[in-house]
């Protein structure tokens, strides 16, 4: 026996979308920069594998992952062009990498050389961009001390090791230009001062970056978020809608002053009420923070979610929508008639970013892509 993936709830992912997202990239980016479409993630949880099969269409330089394990899930897929591991790999993960061809993004010289070590071990070369930190903290070479590691750094070269790009990472490029200047000022003294090889790819910006301030795309750019749907910041233009999220009416109550719902009863009806409940709950990813405060649309209308989100269901209040009935589909993320849920809305609803509620989508809410 088998389930329709549209039986309970589901994701819809739009193809055409995606594909519209990263042109618009590509467009602001300029004709000759290059695209390294981060796909981490399962693509911001969209699926990845549907998702580099989009993108390629786009002839991108390389795939961006955070993990080794990810760039060998692009390997299985079939994905014979370059994949960089932007992320800092924890040893155990260089010979990994190695093995299946992955670029790595190194941020240390004890990394760099047991890259090079393992690489040489496999008889092979292991490509390696390295990352400045300009401010972001959490990875690269730091900045300032270039005088220190850069002349390391070409020592390893050789050994088993190639250099093949140089980037930093924006921290605040959604907010405005003041940090993207800065951040680039510093990218620049370090790169004047490293003297990496003629062709090594050089890149700086992600979505917010490539959007804002094109000029610093220099080789390449890494847009994520915007491909897939999300507000790279408030200013910088609407995406088009590629993720929305679905759900079937299970069930139609009629209640009574005082019925409670929910774990906790934290909500009880004022009078006369219709209720609906939609198969879908934050054991499928929806965020639990939604309670008594975000909405379903139904007939493109709105109705509000009520009570405490369940691992499985969630429960909307019809009162004042009488057409529904068992088996609609109930639009959490997403558009339905005139009225749109976007994944930004429900994000600052649940005191969190889009990334994360895009991410947060469970392996039990299935991906179907269409277009
Ligand atoms: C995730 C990531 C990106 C993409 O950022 P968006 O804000 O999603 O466009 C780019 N570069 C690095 C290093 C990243 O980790």
């Amino acid at each position: 026996m088998s389930t329709n993936a549209r039986n309970r709830a589901w994701m819809e992912v739009r193809a055409d979308a995606l594909l519209a997202n990263a042109r618009a990239i590509q467009a602001s980016a300029g004709e000759g920069v290059r695209l390294v479409p981060m796909v981490k993630a399962d693509a911001y949880g969209l699926g990845v594998a549907d998702a580099v099969r989009v993108l390629d269409a786009l002839e991108p330089w390389a795939f961006g992952v955070a993990t080794a394990a990810e760039g060998v899930q692009l390997r299985e897929l079939g994905v014979t062009g370059r994949v960089v591991v932007v992320s800092p790999p924890p040893a155990a993960d260089l010979a990994v990498a190695v093995e299946a061809d992955l670029q790595v993004g190194v941020s240390d010289v004890e990394t760099l050389e047991a890259l090079g070590e393992a690489a040489a071990c496999a008889g092979g070369r292991a490509a390696f961009h390295v990352e400045i930190d300009t401010g972001m903290g959490r990875a690269g070479f730091d900045w300032r001390s270039v005088a220190e590691w850069g002349p390391a750094i070409q020592g390893a070269v050789g050994r088993g090791a190639e250099w093949v790009g140089c980037y930093t990472h924006l921290h605040s490029a959604d907010e405005g230009e003041a940090t993207v200047h800065e951040q680039w000022e510093r990218f620049q003294a370090v790169l004047g001062a490293l003297d990496p090889p003629e062709d090594a790819l050089i890149h700086m910006l992600n979505s917010a970056g490539a959007l804002r301030l094109p000029r610093y795309a220099v080789d390449a750019v890494r847009p994520g978020i915007f491909l897939y749907g999300g507000s790279a910041g408030a200013d910088l233009g609407e995406p088009s809608e590629v993720a929305s999220v679905h759900a079937r009416v299970v069930r139609i109550s009629d209640r009574s002053a005082g019925d409670t719902l929910g774990y906790g009863a934290t909500y009880r009806a004022s009078g006369p009420e219709r209720w609906a409940t939609l198969a879908i709950g934050y054991g499928d990813g929806l965020p639990r923070a939604l309670g008594n405060k975000g909405s379903a649309l139904l007939h493109g209308r709105r109705a509000g979610i009520i009570g405490r989100i369940s691992m499985d269901v969630t429960v909307v209040n019809i009162t004042d929508l009488p057409e529904v009935s068992v088996g609609d589909v109930a639009t959490l993320i997403g558009t339905d008639g005139g009225e749109r849920i976007t994944v930004d809305e429900v994000a600052t609803l649940a005191d969190t970013i889009s990334y994360e509620v895009l991410t947060g989508f469970t392996p039990r809410l299935p991906r179907v892509w269409v277009g």
